[in-house]
């Protein structure tokens, strides 16, 4: 007799959709059960802004694994179907599907039940707890869907946040031909992926194109006829306030996870408000697993926990999450890199490691070079700027980051380089590839290293 172990997982996202996958190749036996409130199958909200921008023709092109895909794996999916309660001791779930409660039963529960768009605090922006018409996120396919039938007829629009998602948007609104502007709190344009002297230089191309105000905080949407019509905002450092005229409003000041179940079961919350969970991706509660945007885990450097955002990361915690939950054994590294990446304006840029604001306190030595992807004598070369961060005492590589071509092949060498912790004096000897159409002899990747090596040596004199 076969006995069935029955996995079952909560969202169908990034995590919850691999964990469900990776379950199956583990154990060809288990009943597998996803149970995901919205009417979508997996899909990649990463390529949202893309559907916006025309680029991808139909927002249904987003879905990699689609209902009938989970059925020839032989895993239930049951979309609209939205879970309301876990009876942890009985192993019970309750959930809604068509207005209806209905129940299920689990031997192991995986949680990948996502994040919410962080909403901030600004006078207007919704009314009774929903958003205001003209204020949009960009988040989910629906919201996507949405975002997209009302840009028509707009010619002035806001976003607030510059991060990653914020400036995708910003650039997608621009190539559609709105006049655009982007409110930032703090100082500085992508303040999680680069440090200031990185990011600058886009910051001043990218004000030619588009108006940026770093440093302003949002303060009040003003509303005429139940309409948009300005955006208030406020210099942090002055505090001068002044309103900008616009259409429509879309908010990207990034999420914050979606903790309602595990909280409720008694799994344990971490300091930024994800589950915690380690690195087979259990939790806090025996058969309890967590993945993705809904959980936290220690990074590599810092050793601190942090909220997970980015779909790479949900992909990677969900194989685990599926193959442990199958009676499996799999274990991520030790801490998170956050290998990170973007377009927009024409700029490829890419991370990995901390920011030096999140490391201002580490003994840290840093390189910069600047040049070019190509030999100086063959046509086509792009500028590349890439700076390293050196434990100062070890020598070890800490971060890197990269605007220009290829940034994010040159960031993954350096993933690779601060995982296995190699020397920066190795990796400045390292032998890349060379050919005229294709990379220079000398690779920004080791002239970064020389750079950071002089000053490491220096101070270790
Ligand atoms: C515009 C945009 C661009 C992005 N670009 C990138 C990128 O380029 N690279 C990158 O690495 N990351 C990117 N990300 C981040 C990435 O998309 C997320 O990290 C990833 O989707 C997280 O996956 P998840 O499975 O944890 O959560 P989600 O995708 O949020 O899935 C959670 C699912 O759980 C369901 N759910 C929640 N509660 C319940 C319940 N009670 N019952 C049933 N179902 C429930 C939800 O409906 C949802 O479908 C981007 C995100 C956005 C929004």
């Amino acid at each position: 007799l076969v006995n069935e172990q029955r996995i079952v997982i909560i969202g169908c996202g990034a995590g919850g959709g691999t964990a469900a996958q990776l379950a199956r190749k583990t154990d060809r036996n288990a009943k597998i059960t996803i149970l995901e409130m919205s009417k979508y199958a997996q899909y990649s909200k990463c390529g949202l802004p893309y559907v916006i921008s025309e680029k991808i023709k139909k927002f249904e092109n987003l879905i990699e694994f689609s209902k009938e895909w989970f059925e020839k794996e032989k895993i239930n999916l049951y979309l609209n179907t939205e879970v309301t309660e876990v009876n942890i001791k009985e192993k019970k779930i309750t959930f809604k599907k068509d207005n209806k409660l209905e129940y299920t039963e689990f031997d192991k529960l995986i949680l990948a039940t996502g994040a919410e768009s962080n909403i901030p605090p600004i006078k207007n922006i919704q009314i009774n707890n929903k958003l205001t018409q003209g204020v949009y996120c960009l988040r989910t396919l629906e919201e996507g869907k949405i975002l997209y039938s009302a840009l028509k007829n707009v010619k002035k629009v806001v976003i607030i946040g510059a991060g990653l998602i914020g400036l995708e948007t910003a650039d997608v609104l621009y190539q559609k031909g709105l006049n655009v502007t982007i409110v930032e709190a703090l100082p500085n344009i992508l303040e999680n992926t680069l440090d200031s002297d990185m990011s600058n230089s886009i910051l001043n191309e990218i004000e030619s194109k588009i108006n940026v105000y770093t440093n302003h905080f949002a303060t009040e949407i003003e509303l005429k006829n139940e309409k948009i019509e300005n955006i208030h905002i406020k210099n942090n450092e002055t505090n001068k306030e002044f309103k900008i005229e616009t259409d429509l409003i879309v908010v990207a000041t990034g999420s914050k996870p979606d903790v309602t179940i595990a909280e409720k079961i008694g799994c344990k919350i971490g300091k930024k408000g994800g589950i915690t969970v380690n690195e087979k991706s259990e939790t806090s509660v025996k058969d309890v697993y967590a993945a993705g945007d809904c959980t936290e885990y220690k990074d590599f450097i810092t050793k601190q926990s942090t909220l997970i955002g980015l779909g790479s990361i949900a992909v990677r915690q969900g194989i685990a999450a599926g193959i442990n939950a199958a009676g499996g054994n799999y274990a991520l590294h030790e801490g998170l890199l956050q290998t990170r990446t973007s377009e927009f304006f024409g700029y490829e840029v890419a991370a990995v490691g901390p920011v030096k604001k999140e490391i201002s306190n580490f003994p840290i030595v840093y390189g910069k070079f600047s040049g070019s992807s190509l030999i100086s004598y063959f046509p086509g070369g792009k500028p590349i700027v890439m700076k390293i961060g050196v434990n100062e005492n070890t020598g070890e590589i800490i971060s890197a980051q990269s605007v220009g071509a290829n940034a994010a092949l040159r960031i993954n060498v350096f993933a690779c380089a601060i995982q296995n912790k190699v020397h920066v004096e190795d990796m400045r000897k390292m032998e890349t590839a060379y050919a005229p159409p294709i990379a220079p002899t000398l690779d920004a990747i080791t002239l970064v290293c020389d750079v950071a090596y002089l000053k490491y040596s220096r101070k270790n004199r």
